[in-house]
């Protein structure tokens, strides 16, 4: 709850006019508690969880030629009832252990200084701060992610999350509520570190679910924000690790390329990109040799046994 109890008290203490922005979030924020402005994040995440995988099938429903010249694995087909089933199951984990979780978790948000007052951060503190976030959370999850590939945790929980080796939007929240578990504690890790506006951390939550969804959206669109990311990985970069699975130990990292090529777990992936920019080069590639279709995949069906 903001501590003023108008805009012109609101400006004196700031020393300056307010800007539009500030002028919105005040008229937003003055009467609600703290709490209730942290669990806004409840609404945004079930409602980006809903909605942006859905976006992906809506494309390909309403325009698949389109959608079609895009598709990673083009001759793996997702359906709508096996979309649905991923979501119900998605939904009953954040009902039962994400939901209760976030309602609890507001006092190590103020613990850590994630403040609701005015002045907003300027955009160069929300675009620094969000650059730090996304580095933690790239290089925490790679380490996780590898740790998750060790036989035992893979057989026992990453499992249900690579059951789909062409995956789609839905699939980002498939998985073992261990590892959703796991999994939270880099996003919350960046701004534990570099805490900030309340508005920069429910930004945050949102791109995050924004590029978790691209990465398993099964198409490589020119127009997703990732494109615009140096260095980034990008749906076709996880969609092979889908594809691979256990077998590769490659593309761990979410974001960024850098650990994969660093520590050498994108050497796979690099040798069959070369390979395959060679029997392009050489007129060699045929539909029936590289099956799936894709830029590397060679056919398997769609679900592990
Ligand atoms: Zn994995
Ligand atoms: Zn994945």
């Amino acid at each position: 709850m903001l501590p003023y109890s108008s805009l012109q008290e609101a400006e004196t203490a700031i020393g300056r006019p307010l800007t539009i922005a500030e002028t919105l979030w005040f008229k937003y924020s003055a009467n609600k508690s703290d709490y209730v402005l942290y669990c806004h994040n409840i609404p945004l995440i079930f409602f980006l969880t809903t909605f942006s995988p859905l976006v992906y099938v809506v494309i390909e429903f309403l325009f698949p030629d389109y959608a079609a010249s895009y598709k990673i694995q083009p001759k793996i087909k997702v359906s709508l009832y096996e979309n649905f089933k991923m979501y119900l199951g998605v939904m009953r984990t954040f009902i039962l252990l994400v939901v209760p979780i976030l309602l609890a978790s507001h006092p190590s948000i103020q613990m850590i200084g994630i403040r609701t007052s005015l002045p907003l951060p300027s955009l160069m503190e929300v675009a620094s701060q969000l650059l730090v976030y996304f580095l933690i959370e790239d290089y925490t999850n790679y380490w996780i992610h590898r740790f998750f590939h060790c036989k035992w945790m893979y057989h026992n929980i990453h499992v249900v999350h690579h059951e789909y080796t062409a995956p789609t939007g839905f699939a980002t929240q498939h998985a073992h509520w261990i590892e959703i578990l796991v999994f939270g504690i880099p996003s919350f890790l960046g701004p534990s570190i570099a805490p900030g506006h309340m508005v920069t951390f429910l930004l945050w939550l949102a791109l995050r679910q924004f590029e978790a969804v691209e990465n398993h959206s099964g198409y490589d669109f020119p127009w997703t924000f990732k494109k615009y990311i140096p260095f980034s990985a990008g749906a076709e970069y996880h969609d092979y690790h889908h594809y691979v699975g256990e077998k590769s130990q490659s593309n761990f990292a979410p974001i960024f390329t850098y650990c994969d090529y660093l520590y050498g777990t994108d050497k796979g992936y690099r040798y069959r990109k070369k390979l395959l920019a060679q029997q392009l080069k050489d007129g060699s590639k045929s539909d029936g040799k590289l099956q799936n279709g894709g830029t590397y995949a060679y056919d398997t069906g769609n679900k592990k046994e």
